[in-house]
């Protein structure tokens, strides 16, 4: 581990001229992740600045009847903050799938964004990687790729994104409010994280000099008819081999609007409209959810030891949206479908 400098960031206005200042140095928030990759070499800031007492850890209602979440709260807080529980449950269920208890304690929201792939060869600096080390080669395509993705990859990389709280943030079209040196500025969630294509170290359009604010959710938290369905070798303290988020609307017995986001098969919370508006319209039935998986899957593809995530997937879908259809987000009942 290589020595570094640590500052701690008074204000909003402070991290970004401190960011502005170095263009290696890292903010730091819970630690959770970075100084994990610190420790084996693969992270190398200059300087921490730290900005885990920035006054960033409330949830606030927006005028608009949305929720707006400081980057600083940890994850644990938003779980169980009372609105989140009640008004947007998939997320709490995305949270509370991911890590520990001790973990969610200290992670942040803004972290939890900008958490880095679990690819072990992108942790292994003995083994070509070209996130790591861009132009070194890609370790994993003819490696060990069991948790590897099977949609978006690239010739570079084919990494997934670790998050289990992005996928129900890309369910919910959540925004990422961001702060730089030309100002405030808004991003889309499915615009903030990137596909590999021919540049894996760019993993989200947030400017290295940009620090995260805030996200914000819309009013619709499908708090209902949602699910939060995470499959993994352990029942817990295991990253998702395929996770689903689904929420879904209903008019009587049609289907009026349709969420359906994957986590784990790419390098970003996976969502396809193509699939919800096969949904959308239709009764919530066995045949409809088979199609919808189908179409969000029709260009899915393993790499050998990842094969069986393409049939995962399938099957994680048809179920996830039976739970959210069922009002059973739990559970494997089929008590609304044939
Ligand atoms: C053993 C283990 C198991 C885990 N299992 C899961 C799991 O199952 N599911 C899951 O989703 N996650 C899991 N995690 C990941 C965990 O959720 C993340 O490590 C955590 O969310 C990161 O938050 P942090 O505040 O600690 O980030 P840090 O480690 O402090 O920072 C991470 C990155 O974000 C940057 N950063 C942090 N805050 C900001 C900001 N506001 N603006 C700009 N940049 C910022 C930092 O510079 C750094 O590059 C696991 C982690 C561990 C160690
Ligand atoms: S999949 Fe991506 S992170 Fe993993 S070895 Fe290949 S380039 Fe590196």
């Amino acid at each position: 581990m290589i020595n570094f400098q640590y500052v701690r960031a008074t204000n909003v206005t402070d991290a970004v001229r401190l960011i502005s200042a170095d263009p290696a140095a890292k903010f730091i928030a819970g630690g959770t992740n970075l100084i994990d990759l610190m420790k084996e070499d693969v992270e190398r800031p200059s300087r921490l600045i730290d900005i885990s007492r920035l006054p960033l850890k409330t949830v606030e209602q927006t005028p608009d009847g949305g929720l707006r979440i400081g980057a600083l709260v940890p994850n644990a807080d938003l779980a169980y903050h009372p609105l989140v529980a009640q008004r947007y449950p998939m997320l709490a269920s995305a949270i509370l799938a991911g890590a520990s208890a001790q973990l969610r304690n200290m992670a942040s929201t803004g972290g939890n964004l900008l958490q880095r792939t679990r690819c072990a060869y992108f942790y292994d600096t003995a083994t070509p990687c070209n996130k790591r080390q861009p132009g070194t080669g890609c370790s994993a395509i003819t490696g060990l790729n069991r948790s590897h993705a099977i949609l978006g990859a690239s010739e570079a990389c084919i990494a997934t994104h670790p998050s289990d709280m992005c996928v129900a943030l890309r369910a919910l079209d959540a925004t990422v409010q961001v702060t730089g040196p030309k100002g405030e500025r808004t991003i889309a969630i499915s615009d903030f994280h990137c596909l590999p294509g021919d540049t894996p170290q760019r993993e989200t359009t947030l400017e290295p000099n940009e620090i995260i604010t805030a996200i914000v959710l819309p009013p619709l938290g499908f708090a209902a008819n949602y699910t939060y369905l995470k499959l993994r070798d352990r029942l817990s303290y295991a990253f998702a081999l395929v996770s689903v988020a689904v929420g879904l609307e209903f008019d009587g017995d049609r289907i009026k609007q349709a969420s359906l986001a994957l986590g784990g098969v790419a390098h970003k919370p996976w969502r396809d409209n193509a699939a919800e508006t096969v949904l959308q319209g239709h009764v919530a039935d066995q045949a409809n959810f088979t199609r919808a998986a189908d179409t969000l899957l029709r260009d899915a593809k393993g790499f050998g030891h990842n094969d069986f995530k393409v049939d995962l997937a399938q099957r994680a879908i048809v179920r996830a949206l039976t739970q959210a259809a069922n009002a059973t987000p739990q559970s494997q009942s089929n008590k609304k479908i044939a």
